[in-house]
């Protein structure tokens, strides 16, 4: 339960009954109850390290980055993966919402991209089969579920900052450990071989900005990247 309410709903007693909570706030306090709301993040990026990285300004490691829609499975106890748009020249994050049979739309820039190779390759034997023009098909990009890439600290808090903004600034960043070897190889960016996901996910403790401190830094002016950057080499 939010801080605000559970204080509020204390003082009155009401034994959470938010009809009635809501009923006997005062102004003051439906502010509070509003600014909380409003600093709920309504994404996730997180970012998966080995444990053995290293933190040095320059030095490049191998890091994946993903991004989760917070809350939306499961009633709001888990996060729903999100996607980037396979399309070079557009890349932007968007909700599996728009997934279809085989392939997605992306919302941005309307072009379809395949969910995974496979759909890719039998999309186009298919075509093959009925004699029809591949060209379409094979330059239909697959979409991103998790950026692999080799990344000195500067760099990756420029992504940071990047996606933190193409995510309307309401992400949390979480910082991840995997137990786990980061592989990066750039013919498998998009690879999916990412079965032990969960199991990270859920067994090691991240280190979190969220997204109140994140716009309380901005608020004092400090520059986001800058923040990212620190928070990447602490
Ligand atoms: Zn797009």
């Amino acid at each position: 339960m939010n801080e605000t309410i559970k204080r509020v709903s204390a003082k009155l007693g009401a034994g959470g009954l938010r009809n009635r909570i809501t009923a006997k706030l005062t102004a003051q306090d439906k502010l509070a109850v509003e600014a909380e709301q409003a600093d709920k993040a309504d994404y996730k990026i997180e970012v998966m390290f080995h444990r053995k990285r290293s933190t040095l300004p320059n030095k490049p490691t191998a890091v994946m980055v993903l991004i989760w829609e917070s809350g939306k499975k499961l009633h709001g106890g888990g996060d729903q993966k999100m996607f980037w748009c396979g399309y070079p020249d557009c890349e932007k994050p968007f909700s599996s919402d728009n997934f279809g049979y085989a392939h997605a739309v992306c919302p941005h820039c309307k072009r379809e991209v395949f969910l995974d190779e496979q759909s890719k390759a039998t999309h186009i034997r298919h075509a093959n089969r009925d004699r029809l023009n591949t060209d379409g098909l094979k330059k239909m990009p697959i979409v991103i579920g998790e950026r692999l890439a080799n990344l000195t600290p500067p760099n990756l808090a420029a992504l940071l900052e990047k996606t933190w903004h193409q995510l309307d600034g309401k992400a949390d960043v979480y910082l991840k450990y995997s137990p786990y070897e980061i592989r990066y190889d750039i013919k498998f960016e998009t690879t999916k071989d990412i079965d032990n996901l969960d199991k990270v996910r859920t067994t090691r403790d991240p280190l979190i900005y969220t997204l109140k401190a994140i716009r309380k830094d901005i608020a004092h002016g400090a520059d986001l990247r800058g923040r990212f950057l620190a928070m990447l080499t602490a």
